[in-house]
């Protein structure tokens, strides 16, 4: 089983819309970063972790042809406007894709994407959506990922832990019940959107602080703005903690 880092951005993808970047910042393909997500490769099955804008894009590039499931962390726009992209992989599946979120967020989804559940006539084809509540432990074929609840500000956020790795994207505070579920991990992939802090994220000096605490063998930073350069920031992480880029591979 594997993880792939989809998306190892912040929410307006790296490099930014209308900015003038440096060459040398440029010619490092860690630098280019998609909104952020994960895919959980399994045996048996694969579990899409957010359908960020960048979701077509991201799957083409990791060759990833089906998805059994989806968990969508919470529902800001660069977490869950790319759920349009899941129409021709419920034609995969056949049926319509298992979308598990927070309770708060089924409202939403139901109002950006009213079309995933409606009928249509015969030879039109939409998304369709099976939406339900995250529930404390989600089986999908070979995979186990049991639920951790974290905030993102004012916001609940969905994280996850799978065997002993675990994801959590978007956060600002971890409460004790997912804290406690956080030990003991092999790798650990964790919000640090930029140097400076932020009311709804961890940012760098933030991150590394939970990170020491939390003593995963390896973290890596996820989420990331355009003020980290992949080479030189990452040299100046201390040990066992590292930037994560689009593609990244992590056994599980
Ligand atoms: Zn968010």
């Amino acid at each position: 089983m594997e993880a792939v880092v989809l998306g190892s951005g912040t929410s307006t993808g790296v490099p930014c819309l209308g900015i003038d970047y440096p060459a040398e910042f440029l010619a490092d393909p860690r630098n280019h970063r998609t909104r952020p997500s994960l895919a959980v490769l399994g045996r048996e099955a694969t579990l899409l972790v957010d359908c960020t804008p960048d979701l077509r894009t991201q799957l083409l590039r990791e060759g990833i042809r089906r998805v059994d499931a989806v968990v969508l962390t919470h529902s800001h726009a660069d977490h869950m406007m790319g759920m349009d992209d899941l129409r021709p992989l419920c034609r995969v599946l056949g049926r319509p894709m298992p979308i598990y979120t927070h309770q708060r967020y089924l409202d939403d989804v139901r109002r950006v994407f009213p079309y995933a559940f409606r009928s249509f006539p015969e030879g039109i084809e939409v998304p369709r959506f099976d939406l339900a509540e995250m529930p404390d432990r989600l089986e999908v074929g070979d995979i186990q990922a049991e639920r951790l609840d974290v905030l993102h500000g004012d916001w609940p956020v969905l994280a996850l832990r799978i065997a002993d790795f675990a994801y959590v994207t978007d956060v600002s505070a971890i409460p004790p019940p997912a804290w406690r579920r956080l030990q003991g991990l092999k790798t650990l992939i964790l919000d640090a959107v930029r140097r400076r802090p932020h009311p709804n994220h961890f940012h760098l000096e933030r991150a590394l602080e939970v990170a020491a605490e939390l003593r995963a063998q390896t973290t890596y930073l996820t989420h990331l703005c355009d003020e980290f350069d992949h080479g030189p920031t990452e040299a100046r992480l201390p040990p066992g903690v590292r930037l994560a880029y689009d593609g990244l591979r992590i056994p599980l």
